[in-house]
């Protein structure tokens, strides 16, 4: 399928290039990290060997690398679109900095990687609390998502994993930490008080489609615990997105399908850390319909980012 549009894309700027956490062995870091900086030939090239015209871009710093990155769009206009970088660990200039990437840098909404951390490593901010309602506020009145990417848990949560380094990252710590994360935004409430609020998953939604109905069921029976109004589930179907990034396994898609709806569902491949080739192939050829195809491939994008270049597609 050609025309698809991709959110998880992810890349790096030179002046941040030794922050990046090594998720991966070192020799395949050199190469994502050589990747991570391409924002030209290589990766147009990927790109259209893969049939994508659109991909997000994640940034992991905030003021610089947003007026950076709106430089990086502007020379490739229609192929690629800015998701903000923000500065949380200030949520009323997070606040302030989205605002002035939607409005006058053209971005289309931002991306965060799990909770910001504050001062020593094993403190970090989970958007939940309350100090956040600001900017959950102003996230709501720009109308964009919020794209909830994951990263390692803190030091203190990591002792069920001793032992195991190789569950670290993508294998499995990353889907613990974000799946538990955005059930934190859920049963805080912030889906009563901003109805309208979209949040993204990758990796088709951190296992949540799959263990909803129970995590619904059983949080029902919380009694004086809770502090939402909704039945769990129904924030995941109408405040969620999620995408294919870095899970192309056509019976787990099919799962997130049935139990979220095409509408709700996303293409992205997670490049560098997963090929464009390999997500394509195997998305461009799944047995889906080519309507659910379309649908997650190029229309639903198409429908939640509506600033994106008409051009695109056609
Ligand atoms: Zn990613």
């Amino acid at each position: 399928m050609s025309g698809k549009i991709a959110l998880e894309e992810h890349f790096n700027l030179p002046d941040f290039s030794d922050e990046v956490p090594e998720y991966v062995s070192p020799e395949n870091m050199r190469e994502i990290n050589r990747r991570l900086l391409d924002l030209g030939a290589e990766r147009l090239g990927e790109m259209d060997a893969a049939g994508i015209d659109f991909p997000r871009q994640a940034v992991t710093r905030a003021q610089a690398a947003n007026d950076q990155l709106a430089k990086v769009v502007a020379a490739h206009p229609t192929r690629y679109g800015g998701f903000a970088a923000l500065p949380l660990q200030d949520p009323a200039a997070a606040a302030a900095e989205l605002e002035r990437c939607v409005t006058q840098l053209g971005f289309h909404g931002a991306l965060v990687n799990g909770f910001t951390s504050i001062g020593d490593a094993d403190t970090g901010w989970y958007y939940d609390h309350e100090r956040f309602l600001p900017f959950w506020e102003r996230v709501e009145a720009l109308g964009v998502p919020v794209y909830l990417h994951p990263r390692d848990p803190l030091a203190g949560n990591q002792g069920i994993y001793e032992g195991h380094p190789e569950l670290f990252g993508a294998v499995w710590t990353f889907t613990v930490e974000t799946s538990t994360h955005a059930l934190r935004l859920m049963t805080s409430g912030l889906f009563d008080r901003f109805p309208k609020l979209t949040v993204i998953l990758g990796h088709l939604g951190e296992t949540l489609p799959f263990n909803m109905w129970r995590i619904s069921h059983r949080a029902a029976a919380m009694g004086d615990l809770i502090k939402f109004e909704k039945p769990l589930r129904s924030y995941l179907l109408n405040n969620f997105y999620v995408t294919t990034s870095g899970n192309f396994h056509t019976q787990t898609l099919n799962a997130t399908l049935a139990e979220m709806g095409v509408d709700r569902v996303l293409y992205s491949s997670d490049y560098p850390y997963e090929s464009m080739r390999e997500a394509s192939d195997w998305f461009d050829n799944a047995a889906i319909s080519d309507n659910d195809r379309l649908r997650i491939g190029y229309t639903n994008a198409r429908c939640l980012f509506p600033n994106i270049p008409e051009k695109i597609g056609q």
